[in-house]
């Protein structure tokens, strides 16, 4: 019938997949293209991220899948599997590889695996600006015409490109699909006729069962890809064993023929291709190819100098963190103070008051004054990152590491844990052999993180004065020295064998941008600010609640006013303040009367639920010279370590003080001594990681045992140092 509107149609969906080797730009396309509409998980069944987007364009929904970084499709990681299953299985509309445009010969190896899975393929030249940089010139055209692949440019980091990326890929899931097999690689003679004879005997006996295509698999079965082998069976039990050994049959025909593995021919004549292809499309302009890179790692990977300039780097960004960060603290305790301030003098006396200033302000102020150290350290280690300075610190510490009996891909995330490690946990998937992963991942607790400072800059900081900074240091270099132990130790019992060797990567310098390292420095303090909200917050209160009941003597009133009333009462009790008419009379007075409440307070927490708590448990930290108070925070650091702190300022009652250094000077007169401090912070330093840390360790082994072990190791360990430092103190004369 005319007069109706036509109805629009409804937006077409298509899955756009973006794959690339590590380092490629990948996700920095995919921010660019996705902006914060990502959603992140896990890839089903396996601890590999999975990120995904949605837009929506020219009336196209468009979902944007970030695959894994890989540098080929054989199946010998999980991250090849995870990004060829995709291909394969997801078929997604198109597969946009982004390629390294100033490392094309690299790239094309795995380009040239995705072209033949016969799906629609769009090529990005990324770092299009560096292979400029490098007097490389890439004939897109030809590339283009050789391979049948449409071919953009994209300058990933700056986000050029984007848009002609995504037209072309929606111009490209529009139109018929491109047949693959003219552009696959040719393959010698015999091994082109047994792929051949593996390809018709496919078709004829299986052809309506087969998941992929005829070509691709019988190339896979030649090669022996055991993925492959077991979904041709699964889609054609009887005609699929048939052809397992056929395929058998000809690999050993083709291994005697060539004296050589056939996989390994194959591997060969790609590179063969590739190098082909390289010469065909590639053209160097000026001799710039000895490239800067390349002049930088003769200094910053020099055999003699090399090692000196990292403990340089490391030492500077502590420094940075330390230093630097001393200013905005001031600025913050300054807002706290002012925000415990208002709310002191808006909320009436009683429960609700005492949960506001000496739960929620003392725990969780006490805490995010740290906020711009550790803002600054995460910073360090993203410029470490985004500037290939990590991948050579690998290299360096490369011999160190085989000490322990691992190779320097494990140092990075030792490295990483000074931050945080959750992602450090995480980034030990980068190993290939799982006895080095849980290697790794059992001696990266040892790296003091981020959330550990804090407690340090307190007690040290309390007790040792000017020397606090060397202090602190000796506890990052004690647990560094003990992950090497335990390294040794575990290498030589536990988890036996020798480490696989790799190639190590030296991908180039790059000049860092300050997006990137600002979505790098982000992306992990998020994580830390969200602590702040929900495990922080919620510790304190729960501590604050087991602390303040049951009541003895009702919530005590202010001392931020001063009551001249009262004076008279506090002055007496304390025996404070005897020259009660000099002119330092009131503010003696008004120690007195808060050393009075402090004590009041003590009394409270010591009959409350918490001190019972800690009496119960005060016979298991006595030895180690670290009272009940100590006992009960370093228990409430297994949610998080930053609790440790809070924990205390709630139990010494320092929320309300409103003054400077309340809890370091409540800590000294507490009866704590220098030595008793060290202890305590060579246990926090040790013992059991944090609840985010102990479920990522369960997850990334895979095995709840492996976390029990490593939460039971950390403690023992933890204990027993402590033990050493506390008693092996008071026999050299120490307190
Ligand atoms: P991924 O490993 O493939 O996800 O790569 P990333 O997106 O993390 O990029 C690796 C590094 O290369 C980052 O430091 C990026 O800022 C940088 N980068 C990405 N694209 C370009 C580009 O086109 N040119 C240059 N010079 N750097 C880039
Ligand atoms: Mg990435």
């Amino acid at each position: 019938m005319s007069g109706n509107p036509p109805t629009p149609a409804p937006p077409r969906r298509l899955t756009i997949a973006l794959a690339g080797n590590p380092n490629a730009g990948k996700t920095s396309i995919f921010n660019n293209l996705t902006g914060t509409r990502q959603k992140v998980g896990n890839w089903p069944g396996v601890t590999v991220e999975k990120k995904e987007g949605h837009i929506h364009r020219d009336g196209y929904d468009l979902t944007i899948v970030d695959l894994p970084g890989t540098y080929s499709l054989t199946p010998f990681s999980i991250e090849e599997v995870v990004a060829r299953n995709f291909v394969l299985d997801e078929r997604p509309d198109v597969v946009v590889d982004i390629i390294d445009a100033s490392n094309l010969e690299r790239s094309l190896y795995l380009a040239t695996q995705i072209r033949e899975l016969e799906c629609k393929v769009l090529f990005a030249l990324n770092m299009a600006d560096l292979a400029r940089e490098h007097g490389t010139k890439i004939d897109a055209g030809k590339l283009s015409a050789l391979l049948g692949v449409p071919v953009v440019f994209t300058v990933g980091n700056r986000g050029q490109g984007m848009d002609e990326l995504i037209e072309a890929a929606i111009r490209l899931a529009e139109s018929p699909a491109q047949p693959a097999h003219d552009r696959n690689v040719r393959y010698s003679g015999d091994i082109e006729e047994a792929i051949g004879r593996l390809e018709r005997f496919l078709t004829e006996r299986a052809e309506g069962s087969l998941p992929y295509p005829a070509r691709w698999m019988a190339a896979k079965l030649i090669e022996d890809d055991p993925i492959v082998k077991e979904r041709l069976v699964a889609a054609a039990p009887q005609s699929g064993m048939h052809a397992l050994q056929a395929a058998r049959n000809l690999r050993q025909q083709l291994a005697a023929r060539f004296d050589d593995d056939p996989q390994l021919v194959m591997t060969d004549e790609r590179y063969g291709f590739i190098a082909g292809l390289v010469r065909e499309v590639q053209s160097t302009t000026s001799r710039q190819r000895v490239d800067i890179s390349r002049n930088i790692d003769l200094v910053l990977t020099h055999r003699v100098f090399g090692f000196p300039i990292f403990i340089f780097f490391i030492w500077a960004m502590f420094q940075l963190t330390f230093t630097l960060g001393e200013y905005p603290v001031k600025w913050i305790e300054a807002g706290v103070d002012l925000v415990a301030g208002a709310a002191g003098a808006l909320l009436p006396e009683g429960v609700l008051r005492s949960l506001v200033l000496d739960g929620v302000i003392a725990g969780v102020g006490s805490v995010i004054k740290f906020m711009p150290n550790i803002l600054i350290l995460f910073f360090c280690i993203a410029l470490f990152e985004d500037t290939g300075y990590m991948a050579r610190s690998a290299f360096l510490m490369d011999k160190i590491m085989h000490l322990i009996g691992l190779h320097g891909k494990s140092f990075i995330p030792m490295l990483m844990g000074f931050g945080c490690n959750v992602p450090a946990i995480m980034a030990a998937r980068t190993l290939e052999s799982e006895k080095d992963r849980i290697l790794t991942i059992l001696i990266t607790p040892f790296m003091s993180c981020s959330a550990k400072l804090p407690v340090y800059v307190i007690l040290a900081g309390a007790f040792f004065g000017p020397q606090a900074g060397t202090v602190i240091f000796g506890l990052y270099l004690l647990g560094i020295v003990l992950s090497i132990l335990t390294g040794r130790l575990f290498r030589s019992t536990l988890l036996r064998g020798a480490d696989a060797p790799f190639v190590m990567e030296l991908p180039p310098y790059r000049m860092p941008m300050a997006k990137s390292l600002m979505i790098h420095m982000w992306d992990r303090s998020r994580m830390f600010l969200r602590r702040m909200g929900q495990v922080i917050l919620l510790g304190s209160v729960v501590i604050w609640t087991l602390s303040s009941f049951p009541q003895t003597a009702g919530f005590l009133p202010d001392d931020d006013v001063y009551h001249p009333g009262e004076n008279a009462a506090a002055e007496s009790a304390v025996g404070a303040a005897p020259g009660a008419a000099s002119p330092d009379a009131a503010s003696a007075a008004e120690a007195a009367e808060a050393a009075l409440r402090r004590r009041a307070k003590a009394e409270q927490t010591e009959s409350s639920y918490l001190g019972r708590l800690g009496r119960l448990i005060e016979p298991l930290f006595a030895p180690l010279g670290i009272d009940w108070r100590g006992g009960v925070s370093l228990l409430s650091g297994f949610v998080a370590k930053e609790i440790v702190v809070s924990t205390l300022g709630v139990l010494y009652a320092t929320g309300e003080d409103g003054e400077e250094d309340a809890l370091e000077r409540a800590l000294a007169e507490s009866g704590m001594t220098p030595l008793s401090a060290l202890s305590m912070m060579v246990f926090v330093l040790l013992y059991l990681p944090c609840l985010a840390a102990t479920t990522t360790i369960r997850r990334e082994t895979g095995s709840t045992r492996w976390m029990l072990f490593s939460l039971a190791y950390s403690t023992t360990v933890a204990w027993v140092m402590a033990f050493l430092v506390y008693q092996g103190g008071q026999l050299l004369g120490f307190n």
